[in-house]
C-alpha cells in the first residue's frame, strides 16, 4: 500500500505532517521548507479524489496558546497549495467539521501539542483523532522518533489503510540506500560542537563507512586525548577515554579518521576577534579553535572528491560567524562536487542543512533531510516509532 497506487476516491486522509516551522516576531513563516516539501502528498490525495485532514504541532506551547497557533501558517499553506483551506479551531471537537468535508477539501486541525495528551499518547485522544479520518498518512519524518498519538500510536486504528506520504517515503528511500547499499569508499562527515551529541553516531557508523571526517568542537577533545595543546578550544574531558576508544575501534575495523591538522584560532569566541591559523594539537593559551584551518580544508576536499558515498552530519566549524564559515564552506562544495562527479550525498541534521542552504548549495547535493533528531536515530540504528507503525 503506497501513497501511489491507494484509491484515495470518497476517502477522507487523515495526514500528519510537519509544519513545525519558524515563525518571525511577527508571527510570519519564516521558512517554509516542511511546508512545502509536504505539498505533494496533499496534492496527490485531493487530485485522486480524497479529502485531507492535517495535523501537525507548532512549537513547545504549554497550553492553548494564541503565540503557537496554526492559524499564523494558514496563508503559507494556501499559497503553496494554491488553494483556500479549512481550519478547526479545537482538534478534541473537529467532528462537525470533518464531516463535512468534501472531496478536494482541506480541513487543518489546531496544534495538537495543546493537549499533553498528545505527546502521552492519550487513549481517547488518538481515538477521536482517528476518528476524522478513513485512512492515516505520516508525511513527517522530523517527528517519526517520537511514539506520540498522531506520529505512531494513531496507526494502530488503521491496521489496513495506513501508508508513507511521500516526504517520508523519500527520506527512508535515501537514509536506506546510504545505511545499505552503500557505493564505496563511503565517508561521513561528522561536525558539530561536543563528542557527546555525536558519540553513538560516530561508533555506529564505524561498521558502515571506510573513513570519517571529524570536524568541529568536537576535534579539540580529540586532539587533547591525544595528548595536544588545545588553549581555551571547546573541550569534553570526561570524553577522552571515549575519544581514545574510537581510535582503537577505527583501527581494528580499518576505518581511517581524519581530524584536521590546522585551525582557525580567535582570541575569543567573536566575530571581530583576532585569529591566526595554528596546528590543532599546539593552540597557545588564550586562543580557541573555532574553525578548520586551510590546511585541513584542502586535504578533506581532496579525500571528498575520492568518495562515492557521502553522509554530512554537522558543520565543522562556528559557521553562523563570517570569519569561521570557510571550512564548512569548503567541505559543502567538495560534497556538491563530488555530487557532480557521480556521488550520492546525504546532508542531514539542522545545521548543516542551515549551511547547505545559506551556501546556495542545497540543490547541488543528492539528498537534504528534513529531520534531525530522527534522521540521527535512524542512522544510530534505532527503530523509529512513526516507521514501525506503518511498516510494521
Ligand atoms: P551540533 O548541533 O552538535 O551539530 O553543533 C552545531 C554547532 O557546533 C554549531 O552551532 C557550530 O557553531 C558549533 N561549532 C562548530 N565548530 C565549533 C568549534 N570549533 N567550537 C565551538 N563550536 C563549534
Amino acid at each position: 500500500m503506497t501513497i501511489e497506487n491507494y484509491d484515495f476516491s470518497g476517502k477522507r486522509a487523515l495526514v500528519r505532517v510537519d509544519f513545525n516551522v519558524p515563525l518571525d516576531d511577527k508571527f510570519n513563516v519564516a521558512d517554509p521548507t516542511r511546508i512545502r516539501a509536504a505539498i505533494p502528498t496533499i496534492k496527490k490525495i485531493l487530485s485522486s479524489g480524497g479529502s485531507v485532514v492535517l495535523m501537525t504541532h507548532l512549537g513547545r506551547p504549554k497550553g492553548f496558546d494564541e503565540k503557537y497557533s496554526v492559524k499564523h501558517i494558514i496563508p503559507t499553506i494556501e499559497q503553496l497549495l494554491g488553494q483556500k483551506i479549512l481550519y478547526a479551531p479545537d482538534p478534541m471537537a473537529a467532528d462537525k467539521e470533518a464531516s463535512a468535508l468534501r472531496s478536494g477539501q482541506v480541513l487543518l486541525l489546531e496544534n495538537l501539542r495543546y493537549y499533553p495528551d498528545e505527546e502521552k499518547g492519550g487513549e481517547d485522544f488518538t481515538r477521536k483523532l482517528a476518528s476524522y479520518g478513513d485512512v492515516y498518512v505520516n508525511d513527517a519524518f522530523g517527528t517519526a522518533h517520537r511514539a506520540h498519538a498522531s506520529t505512531a500510536l494513531i496507526a494502530e486504528h488503521f491496521p489496513d489503510a495506513k501508508l508513507f506520504g511521500y516526504v517520508m517515503e523519500g527520506e527512508l528511500k535515501a537514509i536506506d540506500q546510504v545505511l545499505e547499499t552503500p557505493e564505496r569508499p563511503y565517508v561521513a562527515i561528522v561536525g558539530g560542537a561536543k563528542v557527546s551529541s555525536k558519540i553513538t553516531i560516530i561508533e555506529n557508523l564505524l561498521d558502515k563507512v571506510d573513513s570519517i571526517i571529524i570536524g568541529g568542537g568536537m576535534t579539540y577533545t580529540f586532539m587533547s586525548a591525544m595528548g595536544g595543546h588545545i588553549g581555551e578550544s571547546i573541550n569534553e574531558p570526561d570524553m577522552c577515554e571515549t575519544a581514545r576508544g574510537i581510535f582503537r575501534k577505527a583501527e581494528m575495523k580499518g576505518v581511517k579518521i581524519l581530524l584536521a591538522e590546522d585551525a582557525v584560532c580567535a582570541d575569543r569566541f567573536a566575530e571581530d576577534a583576532q585569529t591566526k591559523i595554528c596546528p590543532s594539537n599546539a593552540i597557545p593559551e588564550g586562543w580557541q579553535g573555532l574553525d578548520i584551518g586551510p590546511a585541513a580544508a584542502e586535504r578533506f576536499r581532496e579525500h571528498i572528491l575520492e568518495c562515492k558515498t557521502i553522509l554530512w552530519n554537522g558543520p565543522v566549524g562556528v559557521f553562523e560567524m563570517k570569519k569561521f564559515e570557510a571550512g564548512t564552506r569548503a567541505v559543502a562544495e567538495a560534497i556538491a562536487q563530488a555530487t557532480k562527479q557521480g556521488a550520492f550525498s546525504l546532508v542531514g541534521g539542522g545545521d548543516s542543512v542551515a549551511a547547505v542552504n545559506e551556501f546556495g548549495l542545497a540543490n547541488q547535493v543528492s539528498y537534504v533531510s528534513t529531520g534531525g533528531g530522527a534522521l540521527l536515530e535512524y542512522m544510530e540504528g534505532k527503530v523509529l516509532p512513526g516507521v514501525k507503525a506503518i511498516r510494521g
